[in-house]
């Protein structure tokens, strides 16, 4: 799941129409913001096995402090209270830690069972769509239709920026995620780590556009 993730991001603008959408990003995607560093510190551990799904072929063997259930419920705890101490806003709290627990929601949906309940070890859960690549590039490409269109609709650009680059920014999501899709496995997982730093080219690019456009909703 990737510009699933990003899809939520772009709709919890309408519940929160002053937070920017660098923010709401950084929510949606935290669990995988936090990955990168974590695969390139050692701490967990992936590996490439081509074919392992029809989508991707990661292998997530150890991801417990980024991807469990109970740490991404922690993850959401805090990155709420955190929000709330920013914004001293009950609101834009609760918005925000949702955000962050709904990544754990949406990659259920498309992972093998390899999804941990608990930090500690136990059960792993996942759906597995990845295995149905039509279904699951419905459901994402779906979903970010649908965040996209809630995103207009409550904002308007300001100029050009605003406008124009928001609509490079829906383009560059596409490109990258028809290239995971359809390009070649990635040589090492090195590779994947920094391609997932990467994503930050989105956020920053999301609070650039976001400043240029105003809310029209709230
Ligand atoms: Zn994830």
């Amino acid at each position: 799941m990737f510009i699933g993730h990003f899809a939520l991001g772009m709709a919890a603008k309408r519940l929160v129409p002053r937070v920017s959408l660098g923010v709401l990003f950084i929510a949606a995607q935290f669990l995988d913001l936090l990955w990168p560093v974590l695969l390139l510190t050692g701490v967990e551990q992936a590996r490439i096995v081509p074919g392992i799904t029809a989508l991707t072929p990661l292998d997530f063997t150890h991801y417990p402090i980024s991807h469990s259930l109970v740490m991404a419920t922690v993850w959401g705890v805090l990155v709420g209270v955190v929000a709330y101490l920013v914004r001293r806003n009950g609101r834009v709290a609760l918005v925000l830690g949702a955000l962050v627990l709904s990544h754990w929601v949406l990659d259920l949906l498309v992972h093998r069972p390899d999804l941990p309940i608990s930090p500690l070890g136990g059960p792993k859960v996942g759906l597995g769509l990845w295995n149905m690549p039509v279904a699951a590039l419905v459901l994402e490409l779906g979903l970010f239709a649908w965040g996209v269109w809630v995103y207009v609709r409550c904002t308007t650009a300001r100029d050009k920026v605003g406008r124009i680059g928001f609509w490079a920014l829906v383009a560059f999501f596409l490109v990258v995620h028809l290239m995971n899709v359809l390009g070649p496995p990635p040589p090492n997982m090195t590779a994947v780590a920094w391609a997932g730093q990467l994503q930050w080219l989105f956020v920053l690019w999301a609070f650039w556009v976001d400043r240029h456009r105003e809310a029209t909703v709230g």
